[in-house]
């Protein structure tokens, strides 16, 4: 009987952090499994504002270093996964009454260009002519305008996509993903291994998986995932949660993102371009409810409402535009003395346990941001390499296109030359071809590929949305889809539209019941889990009791 095996690293945790993580180590060579109790990125990396930036506001609190990391990472995502990652336009009108005055802004917009000297994108511009920024932004509050900011940062329209491509890079590279599959205790350790037990959540099967070393991205879990695995910790995990609105555009409203400081409390304020809509967000409040049950509360929406409607008068907003919400945790490090949430720091700490906290075989990540996620990942593995006592290596990710970047140059070129190409060729929709290709980048070939024998397969599965049935087929035979969340919300952006994807489910079962072995019962069990999930964590503003 051949032994159990044993990897030299074990990753709790399949969100940003843990899938970088994963990447980093397969690149350096290393065994890699990583074990995750839902999907990939379903949870914190999903439910954010969607940006890879900066940080302009950590300025104020004199977190430069944490600024200049930003921005070094934001322009290697935009070579390194170009099709997820682009520009966007920020404007920041200043007001009369805005606690930041027009120096400090010129101020704070110097020194990030400043930390960003290295950047491809351009430096800002200031404009004190409120008649001419009336005249191009005319949806705009004018009560005490006068002047705006105009910089860049990035959006990265599907994190949730960037954590799944992350994963499957790693699997391309040697590394094991456990999706679905909880960690659930420790069996053992000694001084050479660590050994965990995990369950799958799908079939109930009970696992014990050994490494030499372990990392637990729990994200905000990582305190509960302790509580499994060493009890003489103490809190490490200090969460706030953060809600956001989504809006459909509203007539002659902004194709840039607004950026503003909100009247209630100073705190920043954003309208963001996302696909057909708008987030509005977002709140930072001290959260200490059940993690799994993170809701927007009404104050928040009254708070996002009340801002919204003053900053953009000419649109009169309600409940009514609400087409659904979101809210999130930010896995921040528990600072006791920290009065505000938005000054506990977003810097992150790789903490290594030791012997004296039961474990010197395991650290464990607090805080960090999607933006900084490789830089992250790559300090953790020098951790890893020398507690393995394993020469550190240069890491391979500073530069390494993912895997929807492979053999693409120049973004903006590819993106349009590659839909038209597609389009022709498979009998697509522009709309759809443009859809895939900045869904997958290059890997969209693979998805269009399954309909050139069959060409059912490239019909949308709703007419109002660009997704099409291969994705279905493909998220299932190549991208670990196993439920009907994973589909309808990460192997295609159905979920993320304005009906949240109701209308669409008995066609995503019917596709995905031969394929995942689902009974009638099965069937209905998956719709069931999908809508409880939907009103559970999405209030979506015409469903909700008055
Ligand atoms: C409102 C909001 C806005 C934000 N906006 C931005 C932004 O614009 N830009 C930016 O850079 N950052 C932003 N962030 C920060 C960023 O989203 C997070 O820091 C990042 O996503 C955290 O990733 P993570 O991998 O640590 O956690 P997660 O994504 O939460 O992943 C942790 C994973 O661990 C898994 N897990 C937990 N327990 C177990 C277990 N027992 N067994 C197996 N798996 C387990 C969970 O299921 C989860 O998938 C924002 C955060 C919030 C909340």
């Amino acid at each position: 009987m051949t032994p159990p095996k044993i990897f030299d690293l074990i990753i709790i945790g399949g969100g940003i952090n843990g899938t970088g993580i994963a990447l980093e180590a397969a690149l350096r060579g290393l065994a890699v499994i990583l074990v995750e109790k839902e999907d990939i990125g379903h949870a914190t990396s999903t439910w954010n504002t969607r940006l890879i930036h900066g940080g302009l506001r950590y300025l104020e609190y004199l977190e430069f270093g944490l600024v200049r990391e930003s921005l070094r990472e934001r322009e290697r995502l935009l070579h390194n996964a170009p099709h997820l990652v682009q520009p966007l336009t920020f404007r920041v009108p200043l007001f009369e009454h805005s606690k930041r005055g027009p120096l400090l802004i010129k101020a704070g917009m110097v020194l990030y260009d400043f930390l960003s000297y290295d950047k491809t994108m351009p430096n800002h511009q200031m404009n004190y002519l409120s008649s001419t920024i009336l005249k191009e932004n005319p949806f705009l509050q004018s009560e005490g305008l006068h002047g705006m900011a105009t910089y860049q940062d990035c959006q990265l329209t599907w994190p949730e996509r960037l954590c799944m491509e992350l994963a499957l890079t790693a699997k391309s590279r040697g590394a094991t993903i456990m999706t679905h599959t909880e960690l659930t205790g420790l069996t053992d350790a000694t001084s050479d291994t660590i050994t965990v037990r995990t369950m799958d959540r799908i079939t109930g099967e009970v696992q014990s998986i050994s490494g030499r070393y372990l990392v637990n991205a729990g994200g905000p879990w990582v305190d509960h995932v302790l509580g499994l695995v060493d009890q003489n910790v103490d809190r490490k995990m200090g969460v706030t949660k953060g809600s956001h609105l989504v809006i459909r555009r509203f007539q002659n409203g902004p194709e840039d993102a607004f950026y503003m400081e909100a009247r209630a409390d100073g705190r920043p304020f954003f309208l963001i371009p996302w696909r057909d809509y708008y987030l509005v967000g977002t709140t930072d409040l001290f959260f200490d409810g059940d993690l799994d049950d993170i809701t927007v509360s009404e104050a928040e929406i009254e708070y996002l409402l009340n801002e919204l409607t003053f900053f953009f008068p000419t649109h009169g907003f309600t409940k009514e535009d609400i087409l659904y919400t979101y809210s999130g945790v930010r896995p921040l490090p528990y600072e006791p003395e920290a009065k505000k949430a938005s000054q506990v720091t977003r810097r992150h700490i790789i903490y290594e346990h030791t012997q004296a906290h039961g474990h010197q075989r395991m650290l464990s990540i607090i805080g960090g941001k999607l933006t900084t996620y490789r830089n992250l990942a790559e300090e953790t593995i020098d951790v890893v390499q020398r507690r393995l006592d394993k020469p550190v290596t240069e890491s391979p990710s500073r530069d390494f296109p993912l895997l929807g970047a492979e053999n693409v140059k120049n973004w903006p070129i590819y993106f349009e030359q590659k839909s038209r190409l597609s389009a022709n060729r498979f009998r697509l929709s522009l709309d759809v071809a443009r859809h895939l290709v900045h869904f997958y980048g290059s890997q969209a070939d693979k998805v269009t590929a399954l309909t050139e024998d069959h060409h059912e397969l490239a019909q949308q599965i709703h007419p109002h949305y660009p997704d099409i049935v291969a994705q279905v087929i493909y998220g299932i035979q190549n991208e670990q889809a196993r439920s009907l969340s994973d589909i309808m919300l990460r192997r295609t952006s159905l979920g993320t539209h304005a009906g949240l994807g109701l209308e669409c489910l008995d066609r995503v079962v019917e596709l995905a019941a031969p394929l995942l072995d689902w009974d009638a019962d099965e069937q209905r069990q998956q719709k069931r889990d999908y809508q409880n999930w939907v009103e559970k964590h999405h209030l979506m503003a015409n469903l909700k009791p008055a």
